[in-house]
């Protein structure tokens, strides 16, 4: 409750109110005071005035009854005249110079003398030691307040027959005269006052509080409303304000603020939209060097910064000219379909790319990204200096096209990407045999550590299968190295074909190759190292500047976990598989620590 009223008295509008209605209140006292006073102080002049005319009146009355010394004669006309017309009379009485009553409408005054450094009213005249002939005194007599005229009855040579001629003053006429119908009228008076401010005061309170809440209080709230709003990150909201003058302005510039505020918030949100970008990108390409999956990041990172419909990515085959394997995402896709492109097959298009758009590409047409005419389309060139690895092709969602904060960014997306494939060119060519274009022996290292560390966690196992050519010192002898070392590409040929897609290929050193098996189903590996073996078998090697000739290989398998837990022990053991093989006799399969599981396969 005390928490509401101080919340109450802390209103601005009840502040304002009160110490307006305050100043109101007081000068509209004063106002009413000085009527009042001023209008008492008439009727009280008036009333005043009326009773010396009364006086005048009644001397007048008096003065033929007394000129005749004939007091009963004037005590009538007194008593008559109090009981006219005029009710106002409270008493008449006659004084004479010594202050004694003498005639009197009240008997109980007769022969009282009244004492003139007493009389309040005496007082009003001889305290000040002047004598006036006339005089009037309000007294208030226990509460009933009435006027007393006071009227010297002046010696005149009529009078000399009773009063001597050198007497000035013979007399004194006293007139008390009621208050009443005077009290009455400024009581009536008061109370037309009071009402009157009241009223004032009820009609001044509604029109100021309506001033106040129109003209102050109301724009204020709207300003309130207005901070408020753009407290709550709200800047497009418009303080409307009904009223002129410093509010108007204050609200004017309250909205210049808001909408400055608002420019720079989506300029700093742009830039950190531009800044989280930029992270996006570089982290979603850090994510690997290996161009095999680079591909696949590539697509999902244009996809979603770009809002594509589709991606797809054509990419040059080293091996292979004029071929390209294309890589495509659709929008809510997971899976990238990937498939190959030869420039002279029939078919002109492959998902958004068209034969035309290669051919730009390898005839160097494309310097930049080039946006379609309708601008739904894009066309990204990645290359380096003479390297094309590839043309990407972006297209919008139907009815949409690539926005000005897009195109800005494709740019950086560009140069990430380039510099992500040539990376990825140059890790490709560390871990990649230069003869076989199998993976190299430190590749195998990388990956038999990362397929024990997996594990872990993974549960699941691998197979190592180490292969050698049976004697092929002879074919160096007898046809020349040259001979030898396409003996040995024929042969990686033939090991890449046999193996499952997973399954990592490389050339181990000189002409022994080794295979990192996915899984750790034995049989199924001694499968492939058979199927190797009998196409190793099958094949005649038909080499220019030799007559066709055959070659046999001899393997030896282990498995991880089943054999041994670490990666050295692993490939020792497959080692000693193989070596057992060829003491075997060559041209076999053979499965560590028996023979046994390469005879039942
Ligand atoms: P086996 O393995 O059956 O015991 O007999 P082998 O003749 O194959 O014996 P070994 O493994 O000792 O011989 C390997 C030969 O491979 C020696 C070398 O002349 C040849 N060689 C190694 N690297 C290359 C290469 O890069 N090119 C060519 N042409 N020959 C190579
Ligand atoms: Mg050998
Ligand atoms: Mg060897």
């Amino acid at each position: 409750m005390l928490g509401f009223l101080d919340e109450v008295l802390a209103s601005l509008k009840v502040r304002i109110l009160a110490g307006i209605f305050l100043i109101f209140f007081l000068a509209m006292g004063m106002v009413l005071y000085g009527v009042w006073t001023f209008q008492r102080n008439k009727l009280i002049e008036i009333t005043s005035q009326h009773a010396v005319q009364v006086g005048l009146i009644i001397e007048a009355g008096l003065r033929s009854s007394m000129l005749l010394n004939d007091r009963k004669a004037s005590m009538k006309t007194i008593l008559k005249l109090l009981h006219g017309k005029n009710k106002n009379f409270l008493q008449i009485s006659v004084l004479n110079k010594n202050g004694e009553i003498i005639m009197t409408s009240k008997p109980s005054l007769a022969g009282r003398v009244i004492n003139k450094n007493d009389e309040p009213a005496c007082l009003v005249c001889h305290n000040h030691g002047a004598t006036k002939d006339k005089t009037i005194a309000i007294i208030n007599n226990g509460g009933n307040s009435f006027i007393r005229t006071i009227t010297a009855i002046k010696g005149e040579p009529a009078c000399y027959r009773c009063h001597s001629a050198k007497q000035k003053v013979i007399g004194i006429l006293l007139i008390d005269s009621s208050l009443k119908e005077t009290t009455a009228m400024l009581n009536e008076l008061a109370m037309r006052i009071v009402l009157t401010g009241i009223f004032a005061f009820l009609v001044g309170a509604f029109f100021l509080n309506f001033i106040v809440t129109r003209f102050f209080t109301r724009p204020l709230a709207a300003l309130q409303a207005g901070f408020e709003k753009v407290g709550c990150g709200d800047f497009t909201y418009w303080v409307e304000v009904n009223c002129g003058g410093e509010i108007l302005h204050m609200a004017d510039a309250f909205n210049i603020m808001s909408r400055a505020i608002g420019r720079y918030v989506d300029e700093i949100r742009a830039r950190r939209n531009e800044v989280a970008s930029h992270y996006a990108i570089v982290q979603s390409l850090s994510q690997t060097i290996e161009k095999k999956k680079l591909k696949d990041i590539v697509l999902d990172l244009l996809c979603k910064i770009l809002r594509a419909d589709c991606a797809d990515f054509a990419l040059a085959m080293e091996k292979k000219k004029n071929t390209f394997e294309i890589v495509s995402l659709k929008k809510g896709d997971k899976r990238h379909y990937h498939t190959y492109y030869k420039m002279d097959s029939d078919t002109c298009q492959v998902g958004s790319i068209t034969r035309d758009d290669l051919f730009g590409l390898l005839n160097e047409r494309y310097t930049s990204p080039v946006y379609s005419d309708d601008g739904s389309r894009l066309l990204i060139p990645i290359q380096q200096k003479s390297m094309h690895f590839g043309l990407i092709s972006i297209v919008k969602p139907a009815g949409e096209t690539f926005t000005p904060s897009e195109r800005k960014i494709i740019p950086v997306l560009v140069h990430h990407i380039t510099i992500s494939f040539a990376n990825a060119e140059l890790y490709d060519l560390a871990i990649t045999d230069g003869l076989t274009s199998l993976y190299t022996k430190r590749y195998f290292l990388i990956k038999i550590k990362e397929f024990v560390e997996n594990f872990h966690s993974t549960k699941r196992g691998f197979c190592v299968l180490i292969l050698d050519l049976d004697h092929f010192k002879e074919v160096n002898d007898t046809y020349g190295h040259p001979v030898g070392d396409e003996v040995l590409v024929r042969v990686a040929e033939l090991v890449r074909s046999n193996v499952r897609h997973g399954d990592i290929p490389c050339r181990y050193g000189g002409e022994e190759f080794i295979i990192l098996l996915k899984g750790d189903n034995l049989m199924a590996a001694v499968k492939i190292a058979e199927r190797i073996r009998r196409s190793m078998e099958d094949f005649t090697f038909e080499l220019a500047g030799t007559p066709p000739f055959k070659r046999t290989l001899s393997a030896g398998v282990a498995c991880f976990p089943l054999h041994f837990c670490t990666a050295d022990e692993i490939i020792a053991a497959a080692d000693t598989a193989l070596y057992q093989a060829k003491r075997d006799g060559r041209n076999q399969v053979n499965v560590y620590p028996s023979r046994s599981a390469a005879e039942e396969a």
